[in-house]
């Protein structure tokens, strides 16, 4: 069994769902079990429908209901066949009348809970596995849809619940592997629900930890995440372009990778199947025959110090001075304790005798933050500042690597570096107008010469 994920912007059209059918059924031997997202921007759009109903914009809801109904509709009519038109505008009928009945309750309530968020935004996965089920069956396989809220069972944690992995691993192996021996099984990602049924999920770009989460629980041989990139690259292409391909990494490398900005897989995502040996491949919808990133568990050899290069923008800085305590003992204590307290999470530290420095990525509650530092505290913030993150589970056995680093920089100010505890990331901080810059200076000295088993070079003409 093969587990096969397709992201949101692989089930976004008839044309899409069609595409996806043809890649499914090239691999039905090998029994995949598909977990899709909503189709195209759903998910966002559920989310807008729900904030327009509890501000009671009334004239923004209803016409936008009716266009998600029709969206879908639309493109399903295309991949479903005649016979299975009634059944579907009567599945559609259902499902937005039910989702109606709740934006209206919650326009009457004006109010938006986390659990109602869930609510809301779990209709994007059960409508699109759906629709993928019946154009599976149009394309000529035998498929068969599976309620992942069954399957998929979670804490109560709304908006980003944690799974009750013994439970859900119990209930997917009861009943995943007997029918993936008979039909193409399809379930939605991203969405689960409590031990007494009421609907959860997973969190943001979910649908990937669903699939390594099946993955995980039927014992799959392999994880596929289809998207629309050609896999992970040598760097962020909405940066420098011209990256190369990166063939083979560890789960280390690429959970440190997704960490600092790489967007083509959550690192949470990857825990799963880690702790079960199970290789993750990144592969691109619309360009299958490209080979995307295989993730394996061992440590990948490989000539060049550097795998890849993540960054992360939009990253404020923050500097605390010491006043009066100068290091005293439980000052790191306070420090992290206020940040905690405001639910802000911090990227990269660096320490000296009396100050702190820090960055984070979400400053919606930095006004907070540092009005309860400067109780104890000098702070300055910088902000418009990036990460870069250079990964590679060489770099802890390679001296010289930030002598490399500093000449490819070439002057450019860095405002603080640190070499994670994990040894296999160097990572660093600097204005975000130097970061085109410092990236291509990087990406030249590291990237000039390329391990061929573990790169392939950006233009290689494919055999
Ligand atoms: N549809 C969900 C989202 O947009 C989950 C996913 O696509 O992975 O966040
Ligand atoms: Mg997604």
């Amino acid at each position: 069994m093969i587990v096969m994920k397709f992201g949101g912007s692989s089930v976004e059209s008839a044309a899409a769902i069609e595409r996806v059918a043809g890649i499914v059924k090239a691999r039905v031997e090998r029994r995949p079990v598909v977990v899709v997202s909503a189709m195209g921007k759903t998910t966002n759009k559920l989310l807008a429908i729900a904030a327009a109903a509890i501000a009671g914009r009334r004239e923004e809801y209803i016409p936008q209901l009716h266009d998600l109904r029709d969206f879908h509709s639309r493109h399903a009519r295309q991949v479903v066949p005649l016979e299975h038109r009634a059944e579907l505008d009567r599945t559609l009928d259902e499902h937005f009348q039910e989702l109606t009945e709740l934006v209206k309750g919650l326009a009457v309530l004006g109010e938006l809970t986390p659990r109602s968020i869930d609510a809301i935004s779990s209709y994007g996965e059960r409508l699109s596995s759906y629709i993928v089920t019946l154009a599976f069956r149009h394309f000529g396989m035998t498929a068969e849809h599976l309620d992942a809220r069954h399957f998929v069972i979670t804490d109560r944690h709304h908006t980003k619940a944690a799974p009750d992995f013994p439970e859900t691993y119990a209930r997917l192996q009861a009943a995943v592997p007997a029918l993936a021996g008979r039909a193409v099984v399809v379930m939605g990602g991203f969405i689960g629900s409590t031990a007494d049924g009421v609907t959860t999920t997973l969190g943001r770009g979910g649908s990937d930890f669903t699939a390594s989460i099946v993955g995980a629980g039927i014992g799959a041989e392999e994880i596929q995440i289809w998207t629309d990139v050609d896999g992970m690259l040598t760097c962020d292409p909405t940066i420098l372009k011209g990256g190369h391909r990166v063939k083979t990494i560890s789960f280390a490398e690429a959970a440190e990778l997704a960490y600092f900005g790489a967007k083509v897989l959550h690192p949470a995502t990857v825990v799963p199947a880690v702790e079960k040996n199970i290789p993750v491949l990144i592969l691109n919808s619309r360009r299958p025959e490209v080979e995307g990133t295989r993730i394996v568990s061992d440590i990948v050899k490989c000539a060049n110090v550097v795998k890849s290069i993540a960054c992360k923008r939009k990253i404020t800085l923050v500097n605390i001075h010491s006043t009066r305590m100068l290091m005293a003992h439980g000052f790191l204590h306070r420090i992290f304790e206020v940040f905690d307290r405001f639910e802000t999470s911090v990227d990269v530290v660096a320490t000296s005798e009396i100050s702190v420095s820090l960055t984070i990525d979400n400053s919606e509650r930095l006004d907070e933050v540092v009005a309860e530092l400067r109780h104890f505290a000098d702070v300055d913030i910088e902000t418009n500042q990036a990460i870069v993150c250079l990964v590679g589970d060489n770099i802890r056995y390679t001296p010289g690597v930030a002598r490399r680093v500093f000449n490819a920089l070439n002057g450019i100010n860095v405002r603080m570096i640190s070499m994670g505890a994990s040894l296999l990331n160097l990572s660093f901080v600097v204005a975000e107008a130097d970061l085109f810059r410092a990236v291509e200076g990087l990406h030249g000295e590291f990237f000039a010469s390329l391990d061929p088993e573990v790169f392939e070079r950006n233009g290689a003409v494919h055999a």
